[in-house]
C-alpha cells in the first residue's frame, strides 16, 4: 500500500457535500427496508422487544471470537484484544453525554487508506426487506469483485440457508448490520422516523445481540459494524470500537437506499476511486442496483480500478 493515494481533500470534501445532498435518500430507502414504508414506531418496537439473540454473549463467546479473529488476519501470534461485557461497557459508558448524531460523527470510519475502492450491501431485514439481488450478487461473481456484506439479525433469521452460503464464499465477508435495525444512540435519538436505541444498555444489545447471533451461526465474529440508517452518536462509535468492531459508513452513497434508476447508480457507483467505502443494498432484488452495478463495474474494472474487502483494508 506504500504506492496508495489519497484524493485531494477537496475532492473528497466535494464527495462528502454531494453524499449530504443524497443522505436523505439513502437512509430512508435503508429506513424503508428496516421497518416498513415509513418505519412505523410500532414496528420498530415490536423489532426491538423480540429477543434475537443474548444481548451478553457466555463467557465462551469472547473466546471464540478472539480466536476467530486471530485467524482472520492470519496472524496467530497476535494476542486480539478482549471484547469486554456489558456490565464493564455499561460501567464506562452510562451517563456520558454524546456531542454529535449523524452519519460521519467522531469515531466512525468512513473511508480507507488502500487503493482499492470497498463495495459495501446492507440486507436489513423485516418486512419488505428480507429479500436478496442475486442477479446483483451473481455480477459481484461473474467479475470477481470482492465486497462486505452488512446483514441484519433479522434478513439472517429469513435467509438462514442462503446467509451460510455467503458466509462460506470467499468473495464477500459478511458483517454486522445490527439486532433489530435500530439507528445507534445512547438518548434515544431519531434518524428518518425510526426512534434509536434510548439507552446505553440498549445501544450494547443492538451491537451486540446480531454479534452473537452471526457467531452462532457463522462461527465467526464480525469486525465491522453499520447500524440501521446509518446514524451514530459519538459515544456509540466508541462503544463500538470498545466492543471489537470498527463502526464504517462510507464515502459515495451507491443506490440510495436500491431507490435510484440504474443510470444513477452506474454514475455514483462509477465515481468510486481509491480509498472510497460504497453504500448500496442487496435485499432488495426489484430495485436497480444490480443493473446499475452491471453497467458500472466493467467501466471501473476497465479503468484499472480494483476492489477490495473492508477487512483487507481495514483492521479494527
Ligand atoms: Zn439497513
Amino acid at each position: 500500500m506504500g504506492d496508495s493515494k489519497r484524493r485531494p481533500l477537496a475532492r473528497r470534501r466535494s464527495v462528502l457535500l454531494g453524499m449530504a445532498g443524497l443522505a436523505t435518500t439513502v437512509l430512508a430507502g435503508c429506513a424503508d427496508t428496516g421497518s416498513g414504508p415509513v418505519a412505523p414506531d410500532r414496528d420498530v418496537a415490536t423489532e426491538q422487544s423480540r429477543p434475537t439473540g443474548p444481548a451478553t454473549p457466555p463467557p465462551s463467546v469472547s473466546a471464540r471470537s478472539s480466536e476467530q479473529a486471530a485467524a482472520a488476519l492470519a496472524q496467530p501470534t497476535a494476542k486480539p484484544p478482549a471484547v469486554p461485557d456489558k456490565q464493564k461497557i455499561l460501567a464506562e459508558f452510562a451517563g456520558r453525554q454524546p456531542k454529535e448524531w449523524g452519519l460521519h460523527v467522531t469515531g466512525v470510519v468512513n473511508d480507507s487508506p488502500a487503493k482499492q475502492v470497498a463495495l459495501t450491501f446492507d440486507a436489513c431485514g423485516g418486512p419488505g426487506g428480507s429479500g436478496c439481488d442475486q442477479a446483483l450478487l451473481q455480477t459481484l461473481r461473474k467479475l470477481h469483485v470482492p465486497a462486505t456484506l452488512f446483514v441484519n439479525s433479522r434478513w439472517i433469521h429469513a435467509n438462514p440457508g442462503l446467509a451460510a452460503e455467503l458466509a462460506a464464499d470467499p468473495l464477500f465477508e459478511l458483517a454486522n448490520h445490527g439486532t433489530s435495525h435500530l439507528p445507534l444512540s445512547v438518548n434515544g435519538k431519531s434518524a428518518y422516523g425510526i426512534t434509536g436505541t434510548a439507552t446505553a444498555s440498549a445501544a450494547y444489545d443492538e451491537l451486540m445481540g446480531n454479534q452473537a447471533v452471526m457467531l452462532d451461526t457463522f462461527g465467526k465474529s464480525p469486525r465491522f459494524f453499520r447500524p440501521g440508517t446509518a446514524f451514530y452518536d459519538d459515544v456509540t462509535a466508541a462503544m463500538t470500537h470498545r466492543l471489537g468492531m470498527l463502526p464504517v459508513n462510507f464515502t459515495v452513497n451507491g443506490d440510495g437506499g436500491a431507490t435510484f434508476p440504474a443510470a444513477t447508480v452506474a454514475t455514483e457507483v462509477g465515481r468510486a476511486g481509491p480509498g472510497d467505502i460504497v453504500i448500496s443494498h442487496f435485499n432488495k432484488p426489484a430495485g436497480a442496483t444490480a443493473e446499475g452495478y452491471g453497467r458500472a463495474l466493467p467501466r471501473l474494472l476497465d479503468k484499472g480500478v480494483s476492489f477490495a474487502r473492508l477487512g483487507d483494508v481495514l483492521k479494527p
